[in-house]
């Protein structure tokens, strides 16, 4: 029975994050997607907003569930007693600051594992960050991330030209409801 945690910003979740948590749902028993409170970095959407937004988009996914954290991600990973984290790579920067990082937790928690798996080609120039520049300037990102994320982003920026689905999410309400 092997348990993984999947930690990440996720500022907004997109399709890419969307793929890793798809195929590590299916290689492993149960999956913990870990959103991390308060990273050293400016964030657009509040921990509760990138919850909402992760639920939705994950929720054909049977062995997965979703939690916030503060703190060393390893250390969440000892609380929640997974058996190994999971992590995407994009490149060889991603590979570089995983490597490194997955060292110190080793030396941490080592009895905890890393397992990183290559992005899906087609999200292999895919970050948040893209995502939300484009997006704040208006350019078409129907194929980065779901409708009801694309319908945040719309309502982040003031963009209404993203919104392609019939539901908008409203931040402070923390939820979707159908627009008329
Ligand atoms: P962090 O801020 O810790 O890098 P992110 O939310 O950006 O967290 O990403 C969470 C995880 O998703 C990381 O393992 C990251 O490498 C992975 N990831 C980010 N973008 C992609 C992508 N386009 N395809 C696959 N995995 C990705």
């Amino acid at each position: 029975m092997a348990r993984a945690l999947y930690p990440g910003t996720f500022d907004p979740i997109h399709n890419g994050h969307i793929d890793i948590a798809v195929r590590a749902g299916a290689l492993f028993d149960e999956v913990i997607m870990a959103i991390y409170d308060a990273p050293p970095k400016k964030l657009l959407f509040t921990t509760d907003e990138r919850l909402a937004l992760a639920e939705q988009a994950l929720a054909h996914i049977p062995t997965l569930r979703i939690i916030t954290y503060t703190g060393l991600t390893i250390e969440c990973a000892r609380e929640q007693k997974v058996d190994l984290i999971v992590r995407g790579l994009r490149n060889v920067a991603d590979f570089d600051y995983e490597q490194q990082i997955g060292w110190a937790n080793n030396h941490l928690a080592p009895a905890i594992d890393l397992c990183c798996l290559f992005c899906n080609h087609a999200y292999a120039y895919l970050s948040a960050t893209i995502l939300k520049e484009v997006a704040s300037l208006g350019g078409n990102c129907a194929a980065w991330a779901p409708p009801h994320v694309l319908d945040a982003l719309a309502v982040k920026f003031n963009r209404p030209e993203l919104r392609s689905g019939n539901e908008v999410f409203l931040p402070h309400a923390n939820k979707l409801v159908h627009r008329d």
